[in-house]
């Protein structure tokens, strides 16, 4: 009798045990499938999110909050937002700004540095005059070029770290964020969706990726990398990552066409012009949106040889570019397990 009852308690207990096991695996797999996404227009462009997790639907709508605040506080658009005080003060004064906009600002001067020039946040008299961002582009005349030339230096940005203020030596000078503002904004979101508990996730700012974690089902996030002949949509090849940024500047992003001359919106700080290099298409994969975002706009000006190199020597950070040879060229840290090839008109070299 003593020896039933006690493995019927026995039993009793596993029971117990492998019901609560099953219904804690009932409710966190239900918890995980949870799923959200929201498109909106923000930063000049058409942003998506897609994150999966309890808090999704939350976690995005304070992502969106976030991206929308630093729109307000960025753009050359919003006459109240920092960067346009600092504009309005070039020459004269000084403007107290917020944390974030000065450590935009600071990166992008830092960007400036390492891409010779390449990269100018000072660039702002020449995207004005080419209308980029307005809807409006016009091909400029020669002679404004040449002047709103001479107003662009990387060099006349004052920081003053301690007090986060900033100012531009010389009167009509001018900054512009938009080459690296949205790799600032994606970090952001990550961030939050971080706090939020959210382990997958897709932050897609206008072709400014970031993959968070790797998709729901534990493979990496595939990312396409745009045919930069074809239209949306159309791949040159995919690559698996998994918590990576993935941002591309290329010449289909934003452009117009004039008298069947086409003219994108990467502006070569050495001409005035956009950028002739051969480079066509610049993808940046790092762990941190805003270096993709920095690099990949200055990269795609300069010559291949020095774009290689320059991101060879940067640690942690790889690259493709495409060139409009047809050519795809990566650092050495892309491998086959992170970048196939899919289209077969194009040319795969290795640095
Ligand atoms: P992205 O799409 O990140 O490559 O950045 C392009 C945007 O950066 C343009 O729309 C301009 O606002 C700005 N921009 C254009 N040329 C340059 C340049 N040489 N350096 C920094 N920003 C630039
Ligand atoms: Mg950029």
């Amino acid at each position: 009798m003593i020896n039933i009852s006690a493995i019927s308690i026995q039993l009793l207990i596993i029971t117990i045990i492998v019901g609560m096991i099953l219904i804690f695996i009932f409710i966190s797999g239900k918890r995980e499938k949870i799923e959200a996404a929201k498109s909106s227009y923000v930063l000049g462009t058409v942003i998506n999110l897609k994150a999966f997790g309890n808090k999704a639907e939350k976690a995005i709508n304070k992502a969106i909050e976030r991206l929308n605040n630093i729109d307000n506080k960025m753009s050359v658009f919003k006459e109240k937002s920092y960067i346009s005080k600092i504009n309005s003060k070039a020459g004269f004064g000084i403007e107290s700004v917020s944390k974030d906009t000065y450590f935009v600002v600071k990166k992008a001067v830092e960007y400036s540095r390492i891409l010779e020039g390449a990269f100018d946040p000072t660039i702002r008299p020449l995207v004005k005059l080419w209308n980029i961002g307005a809807n409006k582009e016009i091909v400029p005349e020669k002679l404004k070029i040449e002047e709103a030339l001479r107003y662009v230096n990387y060099n006349d940005v004052i920081l003053d770290e301690s007090n986060h203020k900033i100012m531009l030596k010389n009167k009509n000078q001018a900054l512009d964020v938009g080459g690296i503002a949205k790799g600032f904004a994606a970090d952001e979101v990550r961030d939050i969706f971080y706090k939020y508990n959210i382990k997958s996730a897709l932050i897609d700012l206008g072709g400014n990726i970031f993959a968070l974690g790797s998709k729901e089902d534990g493979t990496p996030w595939r990312i396409g990398i745009q045919n930069p002949f074809e239209s949306r949509g159309e791949f040159v090849g995919i690559l698996s990552v998994k918590n990576k940024s993935v941002v591309t500047s290329g010449n289909y992003e934003r452009y117009f066409i004039k008298d069947g001359e086409r003219f994108h919106h990467i502006i070569d700080p050495q001409t005035g012009y956009p950028s002739q290099s051969k480079i066509i298409s610049a993808t940046i994969i790092s762990d941190n949106s805003i270096d993709g975002d920095g690099l990949s706009t200055g990269a795609y000006i300069l010559d291949i040889d020095k774009s290689l190199k320059i991101i060879e020597e940067i640690e942690g950070i790889d690259a493709i570019f495409i060139t409009e040879d047809k050519n795809v060229y990566t650092t050495s840290g892309i491998d086959k397990n992170i970048f196939t090839l899919t289209d077969e008109e194009f040319t795969s070299v290795n640095s």
